[in-house]
């Protein structure tokens, strides 16, 4: 069965494209790899060990356990918590990455401004740090300071960045658990050891090891990075901008940042503001930055840079024949890039030192050479906009206003518009009395699997 690929016009319009440029995408390669391995599918195949692969008979007429005598159940919650503990050590690098960012930004030794004192401040005082008489750059060092004090916990205690955060009763919730985690990397490794042949065999363990790696997750990845972010880069706050492949300007030098970390994509804005000149010089009307996926997000909510799309359709921004170079940092980018960007003029290039992909160009990026690297990059896609082909320009003419940055600051500073001494009983009164039914985080991208 064809299933159909997108319902969004822009990338139907690309898929066109594409299909006559003989380019192949994800939803070329999803329809290949019809019908998905089923024992993958239920999570019912285990690697784990050279005695391997096993496999279980979900109908029950063969194997009902792997060669050690691992259950379906085992095998199953044991492929969960690995795959949990991946995404959640993929977080937390990413988190780390930017203490270590505002640990060198405090003692002056890179280029990047501590831009949010109050929440700097703010952060402090719950994680309950003295305050008085520091100035901002002795206040970030004891914010790093106790960002390194989870990452090197070895007392037991549970992560402070979460007992710091949340309510008594959830901590006793997750206490009785026994699911509060100690330190993140800790937690990791032991996800890992837990997960070892011939180690646990009890479901509901695996299961509960599970919840503590998402505890993990929340805490020493999503909001130790989101604070440590907005410190040095500012809170968002409502913004208006715009979104799809339509953002993408014809006579404007493209660049596409990808990724997941602002740390570079920041200083690509803001080189690509500094280099206008330059690439009016050559040609073009200026510079058009866009973003896609989490990267993207990060200069569409505090510096307003329109988002390109999404992850499933970032190959189509390279169909579009107008991105003149596609700068990624790590998470969510397809290896395929390189191949589809060698159809067109298109510069792909990699960053760190954990994302390689052959054929793409390798401008390594640090904390200490980011200017150098982000006007390398810049001025990579000034001379690459005259390599253009405009035969094979098309960019859909899709695009759409958005409103981004709504962090939880900007939405408590409108709800104080209702009430200024308690800004969330609005909301709270609201749920009790059953006006708003309940609040839903929708998190995540989209897939192939889903159209
Ligand atoms: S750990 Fe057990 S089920 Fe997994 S591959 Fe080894 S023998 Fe098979």
């Amino acid at each position: 069965m064809t299933m159909v690929k997108t319902i969004e016009p822009a990338a139907e319009v690309l898929l066109k494209k594409a299909a006559q440029d003989n380019v192949e995408t994800v939803f070329d390669r999803y329809e290949a790899q019809q019908p998905q391995c089923g024992f993958g599918s239920l999570g019912i195949c285990c690697r784990h060990c050279i005695q391997g692969p096993c496999r279980i008979d979900p109908f029950g007429n063969g194997p009902r356990a792997g060669i050690c005598g691992a259950t379906a159940e085992v095998i199953v919650t044991r492929n969960l918590l690995r795959q949990v503990a991946a995404g959640t050590a993929a977080h937390v690098d990413h988190a780390y990455e930017a203490v270590e960012a505002l640990e060198l930004a405090a003692e002056g030794k890179i280029d990047y401004e501590i831009a949010d004192e109050k929440k700097l401040l703010a952060i402090a005082q719950t994680l309950g740090l003295e305050t008085d008489g520091k100035d901002k750059k002795e206040l970030a060092m004891a914010v790093v300071e106790a960002a390194y004090q989870d990452f090197g916990n070895h007392t037991g205690k549970p992560i402070r960045w979460l007992t710091a955060n949340v309510p008594q009763e959830r901590l006793a919730v997750w206490e009785s658990l026994g699911i509060l985690p100690r330190n993140p990397d800790r937690e990791i490794r032991e996800a890992l050891h837990q997960t070892t042949m011939g180690m646990d065999a009890d479901p509901v363990n695996l299961v509960l090891a599970t919840a503590k790696q998402g505890l993990v997750d929340g805490y020493s990845g999503l909001i130790l990075g989101t604070d440590i972010q907005d410190i040095l880069f500012g809170t968002p706050m409502p913004v208006v901008t715009e979104a799809n492949l339509g953002v993408l300007q014809k006579d404007k030098v493209n660049i596409i940042v990808h990724g997941h970390v602002p740390l570079l994509s920041e200083k690509i804005v803001y080189w690509a503001r500094e280099l206008e000149d330059e690439a009016k010089a050559q040609g073009s009307q200026g510079i058009q930055v866009a973003g896609i996926c989490c990267t993207g997000n990060e200069v569409l909510m505090r510096q307003g840079v329109p988002l390109a799309t999404n992850y499933l359709a970032q190959e189509l921004a390279i169909v579009t024949g107008a991105v003149d170079v596609m700068v990624v940092d790590v998470q969510c980018i397809m290896p395929s890039l390189a191949r589809v960007a060698a159809c067109y003029h298109t510069e792909l290039i990699t960053t760190s030192p954990i994302v390689k992909i052959p054929g793409a160009t390798h401008v390594s990026f640090s904390l200490e050479n980011a200017d150098e690297a982000a006007r390398e990059i810049v001025r990579k896609a000034i001379a690459n906009f005259a390599k253009r082909d405009e035969n094979k320009v098309q960019i859909p003419d899709y695009k759409a206003k958005v409103v981004a940055g709504f962090s939880v600051e900007a939405i408590v500073e409108a709800l104080a518009k209702l009430n200024g001494e308690d800004p969330l009983k609005p909301l709270v009164d609201n749920i009790a009395n059953g006006n708003i039914v309940g609040v839903v985080a929708t998190v995540g991208c989209n897939n192939a699997k889903i159209t």
